[in-house]
């Protein structure tokens, strides 16, 4: 036997073929403790490290960020009827399905067997992630045809959200699949919060806005006004439309309670575009008939925004024949101070149309004085808090008193909201505000009830 004797070269060239071995074996090694291997989705160890890294950011931006943990119901019965060959194409056709539920940016892992989790790694509110819950469940149910069988599926969801179910990847994961549980040992098919307060919350609030968006067709929405009072004549000078729901079985809904979903779900377009149109012929036909009033109708961040605002408004008008100067529309200080430039644009476009603007709420957010200062607008309305407490509070009357010179220095109107008391109407007739609104003439008023009082104005 002849031993072979390498060349220098031939050993170098082993050695590398040798660490190149290694190094795939390593990769490889490094995958088998991350994927796994049916369905090449991030194994329970890699997803938990994927949630650790969504919290540490969720937690420095401050996002809300889900973990969604889906079992699948009865995947025992497939192995046991089907076997295990084609268990394992259902599952790769799972991992697939679910993998389209989801962003690019959002993690789908394999938990264990029938098991998969997702990381939404930033939602704008807890509804979103009821949105992808119930695409996946509605994805489960199409049926998975393998080997010319089809078979029928349906999947359990459990749902936690951080901050509030969790603030670490682990108890995100296992609060995920406890609640994930509680679908499977009850009705299966489902989703469910880890919290019931959130089951509810959500529930509450997804029909609220499925109701919302059949409330105008159903006519369950109203316009009330509210007059406003000349402070030194006392005559009313003009009205605000206030929207009110009307529900069939919870009465009465305050706007505050549906106006930021309406706005949130971008509703409040086609709603404040009704209330607009309502309010509009409603005052031309009190003007034809009663003499000129001034109408103002409240425009949220949303609809300002709108492309087409300046289109919609003048429409409004035209269809009702109210003369552009008998209306106001009213922006919110935080609506008004939002890009500020564009802002004034805006403005100046309506005003060229004739209409007027005020600024809603004044003295609760934040204006820049320097700013209001250019702001074409016409009205400042005083928050009624400061109103509220300045029979109580020396520096409210202070803040009233300043804001009205204010106003008057920049050649504003100023009216004051919420005026509920004679003592009210007397302080803000000696600082000199020029118009007032509130229950101490009357509540927003429906149809008919204003037009007594328009009755009873044009007699006195
Ligand atoms: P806002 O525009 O500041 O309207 C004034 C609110 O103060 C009204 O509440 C009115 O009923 C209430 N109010 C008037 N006088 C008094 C008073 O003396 N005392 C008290 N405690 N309250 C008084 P409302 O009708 O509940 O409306 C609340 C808010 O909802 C409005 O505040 C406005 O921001 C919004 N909103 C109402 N209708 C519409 C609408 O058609 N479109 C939009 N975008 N927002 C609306
Ligand atoms: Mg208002
Ligand atoms: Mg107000």
């Amino acid at each position: 036997m002849t031993d072979e004797i390498k060349t220098k070269e031939e050993l170098i060239a082993e050695v590398q073929q040798l660490r190149f071995k290694v190094f795939e074996m390593e990769k490889h090694l490094e995958y088998l403790s991350h994927f796994d291997t049916l369905t090449d989705l991030p194994n329970r160890a890699l997803f938990i490290d994927r949630v650790e890294q969504y919290v540490t950011s969720a937690r420095r931006y401050g996002f809300i960020m889900a973990v969604i943990f889906l079992g699948v119901d009865r995947f025992k019965m497939i192995n046991q009827s089907f076997g295990h060959d084609l268990g394992d194409i259902v599952l790769k056709e799972i991992s697939s399905r679910l993998a389209a539920c989801v962003r690019d940016s959002d993690t789908v892992g394999r938990m264990s067997g029938d098991e998969f989790a997702l990381i939404l790694s930033k939602i704008a509110k807890e509804e979103d992630a009821v949105i992808v819950a119930n695409k996946i469940i509605s994805s489960m149910r199409k049926a998975f045809i393998v080997d010319g069988r089809e078979i029928s599926l349906s999947a359990s969801v459990g749902i936690t959200l951080y901050p509030s179910d969790g603030k670490d990847a682990d108890t995100l994961t296992r609060n995920a699949s406890t609640a994930m549980r509680r679908v499977k040992e009850t009705t299966g098919d489902n989703y469910n919060f880890f919290t019931s307060m959130m089951n509810d919350m959500v529930s509450k609030r997804l029909t609220l806005e499925s109701s919302l968006r059949k409330a105008l067709e159903r006519d369950e929405m109203h316009v009330f006004y509210q007059p406003q009072f000349d402070v030194s004549s006392q005559r009313v000078i003009g009205m605000e439309a206030l929207i009110r729901w009307i529900h069939p079985e919870h009465g009465m809904i305050s706007p505050l309670n549906f106006i930021p979903l309406a706005e949130e779900t971008g509703l409040i377009v086609p709603i404040g575009e009704w209330v607009l149109r309502t309010a509009c012929s409603q005052t031309k036909a009190w003007i034809d008939e009663y003499g000129p009033m001034r109408v103002g109708v409240n425009l949220s961040m949303r609809q300002f925004k709108e492309k087409n605002m300046i289109d919609t408004v003048s429409r409004a008008l035209i269809d009702s024949g109210l003369d552009s100067k008998y209306l106001e529309l009213e922006l919110t200080e935080s609506t008004a101070m939002h890009d500020a430039d564009g802002t004034i644009a805006v403005i100046n476009e309506l005003k060229n149309l004739g209409i007027t603007v005020s600024i809603d709420d004044f003295g609760t957010g934040y204006s820049s004085l320097s700013y209001l200062k250019n702001l074409p607008i016409s009205t400042l309305k005083i928050d009624q808090s400061f109103i509220k407490s300045m029979t109580e509070n020396k520096n409210d009357t202070a803040i009233v008193k300043a804001i009205i010179n204010m106003a008057h220095s920049l050649t504003l109107n100023v009216i004051a909201e919420g005026v509920e008391t004679e003592q009210h109407l007397n302080i803000l007739g000696d600082l000199k505000c020029d118009e007032v609104q509130g229950y101490f003439f009357s509540k927003p008023l429906p149809v008919a009830e204003f037009e007594k009082l328009l009755k009873m104005s044009k007699k006195g």
